[in-house]
């Protein structure tokens, strides 16, 4: 099977794991800080805080922007269960923003009209959390000039982004939001095996960030509330949990992270290739907008209303092409369903577009000769 998503590994990852076996340190060593330091001088941003999972900063970064009992958030129905779920872990409720069809990403003049309707209504976000879906980047300018009248924070889930750009700034600058997500799972661009880390160029932001990544526990003279009893003493200030990264997976984050721009660069132009020839049959891609690079963490397209989804993905399934479907609208979870105010969620164009979507395969590993196969597939599957 051609997975839809993969990892590459190359020699020089496998030395440097190997060293940091070798070392003094598996965890809280030295790797842990400099792949923190790489990440933020890459992204171009102040501080990096790294965490085990994508799922755990999402977490951490809600409370950093004090999400608690029945605080609203607001994120993307095409997304991943855990850009939600990091609210519901804070006590918070959650409502989605219905899709641009055109982008995939959250639609701002759905936002707009939202913002204003909930504003009337006393119940306005205190964090919106956009995803970059496949990794094309939210129209953050857009959003963060929202954030500043309706006085919201913003998290960007930038699971899939990491590597992408907009508006001639990375995507994890944090120029446009207060915090920026990036997972390191083995299908997203470059990884940790898992892994994840938050972006800020707040001071306090990063302090917080550290604080809930372990255990609520902090030995900074400074932050303590008694007086230090020793050079052993240290004090939890807040209800924190075991979130950390280890040095062996910074040690692999580091390695992979010089490859970074060949794994955008590959992606790129494999979906060029898959764009010019699907144009051409007429099947629904999603090229950037104006001013964006995405890093292509997934290529997705949408059949037309007269093809059966299931079948076309059975049918490229049965010649071994991975393809996948990304996501059940997130609502649509029974959980979700089962939320007492779930009857508010509205989302008409995550529905349409979630009927009707295929991934196909895109990793830096893919193949000239996988791709033709896969292109060729599509075309006769399509035709049918
Ligand atoms: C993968 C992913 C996550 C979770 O990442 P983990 O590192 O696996 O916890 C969150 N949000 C989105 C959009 C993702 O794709």
């Amino acid at each position: 099977m051609i997975p839809y998503g993969k990892q590459i590994i190359s020699e020089d990852d496998i030395n440097s794991v190997i060293e940091t076996l070798q070392s003094d340190f598996l965890t809280q060593g030295p790797k842990v800080s400099e792949f923190e330091e790489v990440i933020a001088k890459y992204c171009n941003v102040s501080h990096a805080v790294s965490y085990n999972s994508a799922t755990s900063a999402l977490h951490a970064s809600c409370l950093a922007l004090g999400i608690a009992q029945d605080d609203w958030v607001w994120t993307s129905p095409i997304s991943f269960v855990a850009s939600a779920n990091c609210a519901l872990y804070c006590g918070g409720k959650v409502d989605f923003i219905d899709i641009n069809p055109l982008t995939l990403n959250i639609d701002l003049t759905v936002l707009e009209a939202k913002l204003e309707q909930a504003k009337k209504d006393n119940r306005l976000p205190k964090v919106i959390i956009p995803v970059h879906m496949a990794g094309q980047s939210c129209e953050m300018k857009n959003i963060y000039e929202l954030s500043k009248t309706y006085g919201f924070k913003i998290i960007e889930d930038a699971s899939h982004a990491i590597g992408g750009e907009y508006l001639d700034t990375k995507v994890g600058s944090c120029k446009y939001s207060d915090i920026t997500v990036f997972s390191f799972h083995p299908v997203k661009i470059i990884t940790t095996g898992e892994g994840g880390i938050a972006t800020t160029n707040s001071e306090s932001l990063k302090e917080k960030l550290k604080l809930f990544c372990s255990h609520g526990i902090t030995r900074d003279i400074e932050k303590l509330t008694n007086k230090s009893e020793g050079t052993w003493y240290y004090e939890q200030v807040d209800l924190g949990f075991n979130y950390r990264l280890t040095d062996l997976q910074a040690s692999l984050g580091i390695s992979q992270l010089k490859n970074i721009n060949n794994f955008v660069k590959t992606r790129n132009i494999l979906a060029e290739n898959y764009g010019k020839e699907f144009e051409k049959i007429g099947i629904t891609t999603f090229p950037p907008l104006d001013g964006i690079k995405s890093s292509y963490h997934l290529y997705i397209i949408k059949l037309g209303q007269h093809l059966d989804r299931k079948k076309v993905f059975n049918q490229l399934r049965n010649l071994n092409i991975g393809v996948n479907v990304h996501y059940i609208p997130i609502p649509l979870q029974p959980y979700y369903k089962s939320l007492n105010y779930s009857n508010m969620f509205k989302i008409p164009s995550a529905i349409s577009y979630y009927n009707s979507a295929i991934t196909i395969p895109l990793h830096a590993g893919l193949k000239a000769e996988e791709q033709e196969f896969i292109i060729t597939k599509v075309k006769e599957v399509v035709r049918r």
